[in-house]
């Protein structure tokens, strides 16, 4: 059955791409972009365009995961339209890389905000929705560093993704019961819009981005498509186990 999916941070990297994906599966899906004009014009445009070219509903939403007002107002606008929503995609993020000491705390509190609290915005504006149709389905989009580490020189994003993560856990346990499914994607590093180098004039810096862009270039495309695939037409969440990108299936509990 066709669903109505919201992803956030569809403006690029694998939100864009599984927002397309999801789309190209029959599913009417709402590409979630920070703004809809100024700064993401070209990427609204762009979704549009792609609806247009491969005949499928992809729409694009306001939804800046820093507001609760605008989270409030994309979901009210998607159920208004719908009557329903039954996916919600957790894949707005924020990265800055550079030495852990570097950051400071306006930064951390950034990375936090973004990747912590906004899919808890999202969450406060879509949960009563999902309540109501007992067969809704949240995906989070962690990261496989959750321990910190590996890459180097990701410290404040990579304890940002470790909360979330943690978060999705928790939420997971509490939803079930609602007959809300969870899935949480794992990937590993690819290279998106959303690394930026450096954070600091460190040396260490441009090396890492050197080896980064390297080392990760191209994988996009893969993650995108594994968290699409998970992201299923109907009933429960698969369980993929991929290099890159592994999904973690909870118990139902219901
Ligand atoms: P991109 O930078 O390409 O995508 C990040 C998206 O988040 C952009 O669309 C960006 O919008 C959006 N975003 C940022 N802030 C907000 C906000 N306040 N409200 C709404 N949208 C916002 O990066 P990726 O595709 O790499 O990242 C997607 C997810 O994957 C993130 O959650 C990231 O943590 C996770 N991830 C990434 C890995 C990697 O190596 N790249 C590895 C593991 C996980 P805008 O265009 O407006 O900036």
């Amino acid at each position: 059955m066709s669903k109505i999916i919201v992803v956030t941070g569809a403006s690029s990297g694998i939100g864009a791409l599984s927002a397309r994906a999801l789309a190209r599966a029959g599913h009417t899906v709402y590409a979630g972009m920070r703004a809809t004009t100024g700064r993401n014009a070209p990427q609204v445009e762009a979704a549009a365009a792609y609806a247009t070219e491969h005949g499928v509903d992809l729409r694009s939403v306001e939804l800046d995961v820093s507001s609760q007002e605008s989270a409030d107002a994309a979901i009210a606008a998607i159920v208004g339209e719908h009557g329903r929503l039954d996916v919600v995609v957790h894949n707005a993020g924020h990265m800055v890389l550079g030495p852990a000491e570097a950051f400071t705390p306006e930064q951390y509190a950034q990375l936090y905000d973004t990747n912590v609290i906004g899919t808890q915005r999202v969450n406060r504006a879509a949960l009563p929705h999902l309540r109501d149709r007992r067969d809704g389905l949240l995906v989070w989009v962690s990261s496989s560093s959750v321990r910190g580490g590996t890459p180097p020189y990701l410290a404040p994003y990579f304890a940002a993704k470790a909360a979330m993560d943690s978060l999705a856990v928790s939420y997971a346990a509490e939803v079930a019961r609602f007959g809300i499914d969870t899935a949480i994607v794992v990937p590993g590093a690819f290279t998106s819009g959303t690394n930026h180098f450096p954070n600091s004039g460190h040396p260490a810096d441009t090396d890492v981005a050197a080896a980064y862009e390297e080392r990760y270039a191209g994988l996009t495309d893969h993650v995108a498509g594994k968290l699409a695939e998970i992201t299923p037409a109907d009933a429960d969440v698969a369980v993929v186990a991929e290099e890159l990108a592994r999904v973690v299936d909870l118990p139902k509990g219901k």
